[in-house]
């Protein structure tokens, strides 16, 4: 398995406020998988996504990620499994303006200790894989929505993760864009075989995908966990 949620329990706040957003959530993802995550807003689609991208701790449970326990590891440790493992998609794209496409994709390379040439040559590689070959040179203010989303998701690329965590990318989009995007993120899973988790409250897009993932007030839905055959979209 890629990952097993076991248990997972998160609850905010202190003393006599607090929010139980996810309440003993048990799951496992097998590797090559395409799943939504779907739920009313508060439900605790992102803190689940959050988790499994350990941007957070849980209050209680854990999740192994090839067998290993996340939330055993120090925070560096964690943020080296982030770097290495995890590309993240989110709704609004945090690029840096005054930055290309192409440099905005290359800085998670660089910072991973890439050399200039091998963080250009991954960079190109795949904003061409996105459909932006032509796009490298320009800077945020001369891309349409749809494609700083694209440089969004070449950028969670860039290091090959093992999984795409993506949530709501379309939810600033417009109805044809986001369907791209949500096309692009697809692609991914079916062409290079990348894990891909997707918050969405676009029901349309959610029920073209094969596994659902249903969060009521921080409480998983029983339904049974599909079998190996079941897991190939
Ligand atoms: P969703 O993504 O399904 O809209 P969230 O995971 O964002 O749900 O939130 C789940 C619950 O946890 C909500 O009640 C929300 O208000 C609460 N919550 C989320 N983040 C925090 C936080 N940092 N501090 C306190 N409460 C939070």
């Amino acid at each position: 398995m890629l990952i097993e949620v076991k248990g997972l329990c998160k609850i905010y706040g202190m003393n006599h406020k607090t929010v139980e957003a996810l309440k003993d959530v048990s799951f496992s993802l097998a590797e090559g998988e395409l799943v939504t995550i779907v739920g009313a807003s508060g439900a605790g689609k992102s803190t689940l996504l959050h988790l499994l991208g350990a941007l957070d701790h849980p209050t209680s449970g854990d999740i192994l990620y090839r067998g290993a326990s996340l939330f055993s590891l120090s925070d560096v440790q964690l943020a080296d499994f982030r770097n290495k493992n995890v590309g993240f998609i989110f709704q609004f794209h945090y690029l840096l303006p005054e930055f290309t496409a192409l440099e905005n994709t290359m800085m998670p390379a660089l910072i991973r200790g890439y050399s200039r040439d091998e963080a250009l040559e991954a960079a190109e590689s795949i904003l061409t894989f996105v459909g932006l070959k032509d796009r490298l040179t320009h800077k945020q203010s001369e891309l349409s929505g749809g494609e700083q989303q694209r440089v969004a998701v070449a950028r969670a690329l860039v290091l090959k993760p093992g999984i795409v965590l993506a949530d709501e990318p379309t939810g600033n989009l417009d109805s044809r864009t986001g369907e791209s995007i949500f096309e692009l993120l697809v692609s991914l899973n079916r062409d290079l075989r990348i894990t891909v988790v997707l918050v969405t409250h676009n029901e349309g897009m959610a029920s073209r995908i094969p596994r659902r993932i249903t969060l009521t007030d921080g409480r998983m839905s029983r339904t049974p966990e599909p079998s190996a055959t079941e897991r190939k979209p």
